[in-house]
């Protein structure tokens, strides 16, 4: 039932909505959104517009051009450097580029090419070990994936099928689906759903593991759990560990799987979809360390690095493995440098036969900004996620959840309150005065639950935040908690939006309560 008070409050809520809205549309959001980076709105425009005539020009002067490239495998590597420039290069000197070095080989083998130096490239931005690069003449290399999801599965396919010859190379008369029926695979509980739809389109058991208080995954547990399924018979053969997981950003402990993986030839997969943006600053490389345990490894520059979807980064150790699980050959698709060792055969790498020039927009992005301005990009959004993470420390209505290593901030709020003004607040004798804010005063609107926000208060708060459509927050559960995650992750992203967020939120939390009206 509603009490003469509540109604007050309520009128009170919409007013204060209301004015949100009108100053909303008249200034703040149109002041929030401004483009920064190596291009203006200007700029764009204009760039926009030639690429336009670029396209146009290609297209008019199309049967004049060579049916086929002239260049030879492996023409295009030594034309540029061979690694990401320090300091942006600019967007003339790019376009050059392009008539220089991508033109003579479009789309092949240029499309190829570009690809497997811009995985060089960027396993040198993020200090990947050597057997990672292509151009090194180690055993592994990089491809483009279009997703997080197809990289896991296709390193669960490949690790299925690594595991199948093994066993067969012993046994010869053992049925494959004999030992695909005792197939395990591992992974966190917070690993993202990816991981486990890969077990179910990989047709295996997927086994998910407990982390440990800080939501990471130990070598101890992974022990336990391999004991376990080598006593009942099974063949353990794959475990994915995450480095930023989705809910909290949290990190398996790769130090301590990656040893136990070797031992047991067993595949380590690392998903690091969104985290692995951030260790191209040494800063934050120490977070990768362990890397080199395992036999392949993904992230997404479409989610953090600036490069637009779809681009999914994934290195292997051995790249026989994974061509050795995909490999089919039939006539339509035989070319002459079939059998010659000088080309990388990218259809063998992953599940469509088809492939886009995504390295074009990394080779872009790479040289646009620099790799000084990547760096400083990351360095910004996680200063910005540590500026919300003060501002939910300092109001004691609200507690952060895990902690705040790259852009995501978990929060909730942990106590009921309603707000008096403090005149009523005198009149009212409130003894349990938490907190003077512009004339106001909070009062806790549950004694006896003073510091337990309950998942349904916090339910609610959510509800209000996203309704009022000014900003937008996606929950996750961490253990028995529903908890909110506020993520920086915009190109544009500065303080005032930090600030802004913080206010709305405020907003939402205002006179927040479950209960009786
Ligand atoms: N892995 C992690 C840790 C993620 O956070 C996500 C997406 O948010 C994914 C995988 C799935 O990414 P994709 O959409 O590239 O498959």
């Amino acid at each position: 039932m509603k009490t003469q008070f509540s109604r007050k409050l309520e009128r009170t809520k919409y007013k204060s909505t209301v004015l949100v809205l009108r100053s909303g549309f008249s200034g703040e959001l149109a002041n929030i959104w401004n483009l920064n980076g190596p291009m203006d709105f200007e700029e764009f425009r204009t760039r926009g517009k030639e690429m336009v005539d670029f396209m146009a020009d290609y297209l008019k002067s199309v049967e004049e051009r060579p049916v086929y490239p002239a260049v030879q495998p492996g023409y295009l590597r030594p034309l540029i450097p061979d690694s990401a420039p320090q300091d942006p290069d600019s967007y003339e000197e790019l376009m050059k580029d392009v008539e220089r070095v991508i033109m003579p080989g479009a789309a092949s083998p240029a499309c190829t090419e570009l690809e497997t130096v811009m995985l060089d490239w960027l396993s040198k931005m993020l200090n990947l070990p050597e057997e990672f690069l292509a151009g090194t003449g180690s055993e592994g290399g990089g491809v483009i994936q279009g997703t997080a999801s197809e990289s896991t599965l296709v390193a669960l396919l490949a690790a299925r099928r690594k595991m199948v010859i093994h066993i067969q190379a012993n046994n010869p008369n053992v049925e494959e689906s004999m030992i695909m029926s005792k197939l395990v695979a591992y992974t966190s509980d917070q690993s993202h759903s990816s991981v486990e739809r890969a077990g179910l389109i990989g047709g295996i058991k997927m086994r998910k593991l407990v982390p440990d208080e800080k939501f990471s995954l130990r070598g101890e547990t992974l022990k336990q759990a391999l004991e376990e399924d080598k006593a009942l018979g099974l063949i353990p053969f794959f475990v994915c560990a995450t480095l930023g997981t989705t809910s909290s950003c949290s990190f398996d402990n790769i130090m301590e799987l990656g040893p136990i993986c070797n031992s047991e030839n067993i595949w380590m997969h690392i998903d690091a979809a969104y985290a692995g943006s951030s260790f191209i600053c040494p800063e934050f490389r120490p977070l990768l360390n362990g890397v080199e345990f395992s036999n392949s490894f993904n992230f997404n520059p479409h989610k953090w690095l600036l490069v637009n979807f779809d681009c999914s980064a994934m290195w292997v150790k051995k790249r026989s493995e994974l061509i050795g699980a995909f490999k089919m050959d039939p006539l339509y698709l035989k070319h002459d440098h079939q059998d010659s060792g000088l080309i990388t055969d990218y259809r063998h790498w992953q599940i469509p036969l088809g492939r886009r020039f995504r390295s074009l927009k990394m080779w872009f992005v790479f040289r646009l900004y620099g790799v000084k301005g990547l760096q400083e990009h990351i360095r910004k959004q996680v200063d910005l996620a540590h500026e919300f993470e003060s501002l939910v420390h300092q109001d004691e209505r609200f507690e952060i959840i895990g902690d705040v290593v790259l852009g995501l901030v978990c929060f909730r709020i942990k106590i009921q309150f309603f707000e008096l003004p403090r005149d009523v607040a005198w009149v009212w004798n409130v003894s349990v005065m938490r907190r003077k804010w512009t004339g106001w005063v909070y009062f806790p609107w549950n004694r006896e639950n003073l510091t337990e926000g309950t998942n349904e208060l916090n339910e609610k708060l959510l509800k209000r935040i996203n309704d009022a459509r000014k900003i937008h927050i996606v929950p996750c559960q961490l253990r028995d908690k529903f908890v909110l995650r506020f993520v920086i992750c915009g190109r544009t992203s500065e303080s005032k939006h930090v600030q802004y967020a913080w206010k709305i939120i405020n907003e939402a939390a205002r006179n927040l309560h479950v209960g009786p009206q």
